[in-house]
Formats: C-alpha cells, structure tokens, sequence
C-alpha cells in the first residue's frame, strides 16, 4: 500500500497531492526530488489516459538553472579527465540496467504519456541501442587522429576532439525516456556535463533516465535536470551552454537557433516534418500496409518520423487501400499498462484539439474518412481514432501542416517523378517511407527524396535504430544530427596539433627571401606530381 512518507498514513490521492494510484509516493519523490528547485509552487502531472493525478513536480527559477550550471561546470572539470574506457564501461552499465529495468520504464512511460505499451518499447530499447553503439564506438569517434602533415615526414599533424564543456538540452514529451536521454549519451561519452529541461508534461520518465544513469556509474552532478515552462528557462539554459540540443517543433527551433547564433555557439535541431510514404506498384502490399499502420498510427501519430502522407502507385492504389483501412479498423485503442493496445491516448487536450481541427477542416473542405475520424471520450479524455483521410488538396490545413497526430492523407500518383515531386513539395524533409520490392530502384528513389532519413521497405524503425547512422531533418525539419558519428563530433571541438622538425616556414641554410619562396614553388610542383592531398 502506498504511504504518504511525511504523516506514515496510507497515501489518498483524493486529499494528498503527492500521492497517486499509480506509484507510491516515495517511488515518485525520488524522483522529483532530483530536479534542481529551490522552493515555491509544484505543478501537479496528470496521467493523459485516464486524467488523475501522477505527481508534483517542484519548478525551477533562472537562478536554479544558473544553480544547475555551476554544479555541471565543477563535475565537468574532473569528468573530462576520465579515461574514455571509463565512461565507455558505465554506458554498457546503464544498456544493461535499461533493458534489465524495462517493465518499470514503460510502465511509467505509459502512465505519463499514455501512449500504448508496445510503443513505449520503442524507448528502452532505443536507449540501449545508443549506449551500447556509443561504447563501442568511442575510439573510433573520439581518439585523436593523424592527418597528412604539410612536409612529409617533417610535420606531424594530428586532430584532437575536445569536449564543448556543458551541453544543454532541451527536448519534447513525445518519447519522453528516450528524447530526455539519447542525445546525452554521446555528450557525456564526449567528456561533457549536461543540464537538461525535459518537457512539463512528462518529467517524471525523463527523471527516471537521470536516476538510472546514475545507477549505471555517471556523478550526480554531470547531469543536472531543471524544470518548468521552456519560454522561462530556454533563454536562461542558452545563455550558459556551451552548445544547445533541442528536439521540439520548427516554431522553437527558429527561436532557439537565433539566441544560439546571437552567443556564437552551435545547436543541433531536431524538428517537425511532414513525411511521405510511397508505395511502389511493384510493392509487397501487405507488407506495405503493416508497415503504414506502424508509420502512421505508432504514438497515436505523435512521432517526429511519422508519415502522415502516403502516395500510392495507381496501378495498386485499390487493393493498398482496401488492405490499409482493415488493418486501420482492426486497431484495439485502449490505456493501461498491458501489452494487449495497438493505439493509446493523444497527450494532451492541446493535441487533441489540433487533430480535430485538422480532420474537421478537411471534412468541411471536401475530404472523405476512410476510417476513424471520431474522439472517444468513452475510452479517454484524449483519445482520437487513427483516421484515413482521402481527397486532401492544398486548401485544407492537414494537406502541408504537421498535425502531430493519427491523421493520414492518402494519394494517388501515376508516375514515379510526379509521386518524388509531391512527397518533396512544402518546407519539411525529416524521413520518408518507400516500399518496392526491386531495393535497387527504391534505392535510386530515395536519393532524389528531400529528407534526412529515407527506409525501404519500413516505417522508420530501420534508420532511427541503425545509430550508425545520422538521423535529422533537412530544410525546415533541422539542422545538424543525431546519432552516428555526427551525433557525438557535434558535442566536441576539434584541436589541430602540428609539430615541425627540420625545415622552418622561412629561409635558411642561407637562402633569401626570394630563393626560398622559389624553393618553396618547386616543392609544391613536385607534391602535386607525386599525387600527394
Ligand atoms: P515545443 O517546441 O513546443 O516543445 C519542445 C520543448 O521545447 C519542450 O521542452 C518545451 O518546454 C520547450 N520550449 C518551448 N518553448 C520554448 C522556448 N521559447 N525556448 C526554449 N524551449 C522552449 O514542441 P512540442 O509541440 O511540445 O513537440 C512536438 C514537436 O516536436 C513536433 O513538431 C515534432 O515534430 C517535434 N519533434 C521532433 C523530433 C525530432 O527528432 N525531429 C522528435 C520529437 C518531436
């Protein structure tokens, strides 16, 4: 039974507003209490499913998150003197701790976010597949590296990778385990402290992530969690980091990107889309149309990578869609922690009120449901059946805006340019969908495609979980990457070293300044005719 800490009484969530039905409050108090607050007003978290209460999570002012950067600046300085095995040795700690402690994570990933078990997965399962690729890639990302030197054998050149110092990040609530943690990773493997703003709604699972990498073995203070709303702590987080990582929506990352380039540091923005799925007349259609269930509905939609267009090859066009919107129908929608969902709750009131107005104005406008296009109040506050649309033209809202939701827009195209032409058109190109059965052509489609991540024959499970690879938006959809080599470089700085012997960059053993510099000529004439860089 749950027992309120500070009376020993059983706790009562009607009358105790730090307990809940959900966690026992001292589970959930060891949590909050890791948020750098000195004091004033929680604001409660409420569970979207279902509605009641979760927790009060205590807020932070600008003077805790100047707090939190003085505390990461010291534990900065002697965590960049730890060897990189080190640091390698604790991220496998924290795989192992991830996917020992998986029911815990999704247990509260989906009280908090009231998203579907199976979607939840996602999330420890991403974190384990980025320590595990970090630790075993730190050298190859991060030992220092010899470069040609100007005189062969007598310049010795060689690239240190410098840690920026500390990184702040500031991430959504979408996938809230995963988005809190994974960029920190390879900052941390990197020799950097973080301080983070997790996003309000969903505090309590990105808490859990600090807690956890403090079991795997990184100092408390190396990773500093600040809460509260981002229009009041954003500006004083980029005021003091050294580089920013934002995940969010295009409208903050403009914001974020000006007040970065205002202090000259850099940032990484990971940002919204509006991504295209093409299925190919040569496509295996059921396949194509499992893998546009996952693509569309994973999340209820609320998923950076989500396709919410889908060009479809007319020669195929009818049988995709008669299988698609059966297995659209088929789909169970409940909350609660079992395995047995196939779609959970929208987040927030704000989210649902955005896929309403999004499927209501394309209705009013002319477009036609093929399947859900109703909230159900009956399963939760939140709760919006996954929806095929089809007849979208560009007057209606959800034709180039995100909607950030289970809404689909279903097209027919009769020839591939045409089909590579809509699925580039409008300002976003973060991932792309293609299913054909002849990879090769898929292939020489996908080049042509706008977008930072392109999967064939899959939603976006196939690149997001390849961490060697880089994953981010092109055009409005982002600027730099995560994951991959590109995902950890961003955090450092490079240091070129060189060491000259013999020969000085100026005359001697008797030349003047004129034989020199001909000297000089002949020497770059006979580099270039020994093929060297
Ligand atoms: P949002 O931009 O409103 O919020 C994201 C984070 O930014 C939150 O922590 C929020 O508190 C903070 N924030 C808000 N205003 C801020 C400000 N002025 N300064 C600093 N921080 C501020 O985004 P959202 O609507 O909550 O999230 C959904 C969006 O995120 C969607 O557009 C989605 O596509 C995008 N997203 C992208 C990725 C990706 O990897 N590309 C992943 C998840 C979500």
């Amino acid at each position: 039974m749950s027992v309120n800490p500070t009376t020993g009484l059983p706790a009562d969530p009607e009358h105790d507003p730090r307990a809940s039905y959900a966690f026992d409050p001292a589970y959930v108090a060891a949590l909050t209490d890791r948020v750098i607050a000195s004091g004033g007003e929680g604001v409660t978290v409420y569970a979207p499913a279902t509605g009641q209460p979760l927790a009060v999570v205590p807020q932070s002012t600008a003077a805790d998150v100047a707090d939190a950067f003085v505390r990461a600046r010291r534990a900065q300085a002697a965590w960049q003197r730890t060897s990189l095995d080190d640091r390698a040795e604790i991220l496998l700690r924290l795989h192992d701790i991830v996917l020992d402690r998986q029911d815990e994570i999704m247990d509260l990933i989906c009280w908090e976010s009231g998203k579907a078990r199976k979607h939840a997965f996602d999330e420890p399962i991403h974190i384990a597949l980025t320590a595990r690729y970090y630790a075993r890639t730190a050298h190859e990302h991060l030992d220092t590296q010899r470069r040609r030197g100007v005189i062969p054998g007598l310049t010795r050149a060689e690239v240190n990778r410098v840690p920026k110092g500390v990184v702040g990040i500031i991430s959504p609530w979408n996938y809230p385990f995963t988005m809190a943690l994974c960029d920190g990773l390879p900052a941390l493997l990197a020799g950097n402290a973080v301080v983070t703003k997790p996003d309000a709604q969903t505090m309590l699972s990105a808490l859990l992530g600090a807690q956890l990498l403090e079991e795997a073995g990184f100092p408390r203070d190396l990773w500093n969690v600040v809460a509260g709303p981002g229009r009041e702590l954003g500006t004083p987080i980029i005021e003091r980091s050294d580089y920013v990582c934002f995940t969010g929506s295009t409208a903050t990352g403009r914001l974020i990107a000006a007040q970065c380039a205002d202090r000259l540091i850099g940032c990484s923005l990971e940002l919204g889309g509006k991504n295209p799925l093409l299925v190919l007349r040569d496509a295996d259609l059921d396949k194509a149309a499992e893998g546009a269930v996952r693509a569309c509905f994973s999340n209820a939609g609320q998923l950076c990578v989500s396709t919410e267009r889908m060009f479809v090859a007319d020669q195929v066009y009818d049988r995709f869609r008669e299988r698609f919107v059966a297995a659209t129908k088929a789909m169970r929608l409940s909350a609660g922690l079992d395995w047995g969902s196939d779609m959970g709750s929208l987040i927030s009131q704000d989210q649902l009120d955005t896929v309403v107005a999004h499927v209501d104005d394309a209705v009013a406008k002319g477009a036609s449901v093929l399947a859900g296009g109703r909230a159900r109040p009956d399963l939760g506050p939140y709760f919006y059946e996954p929806t095929i649309l089809e007849g979208v033209t560009p007057e209606m809202t959800c034709f180039g805006h995100e909607t950030f939701g289970p809404v689909i827009s279903l097209y027919r195209f009769h020839d591939e340019t045409d089909a590579v032409a809509r699925a580039n058109d409008g300002e976003y190109g973060l991932n792309a969908s293609i299913y054909s059965r002849d990879v090769r052509r898929a292939r020489v489609i996908a080049r042509q495609v706008r977008c930072g991540t392109v999967n064939i024959n899959e939603a976006f499970g196939a690149t997001f979980a390849s961490i060697d690879t880089p994953m981010g938006g092109m055009r409005e959809s982002g600027m730099g990457r995560r994951q991959g080599g590109e995902g950890i470089h961003r955090y450092t700085e490079t240091q070129a070293v060189a060491s000259q012997a013999l020969l000085r960059f100026g005359p001697q053993y008797g030349l003047d300044d004129e034989q020199y510099a001909r000297m000089m000529t002949w020497s770059l004439r006979l580099m270039k005719k020994m093929g060297r860089a």
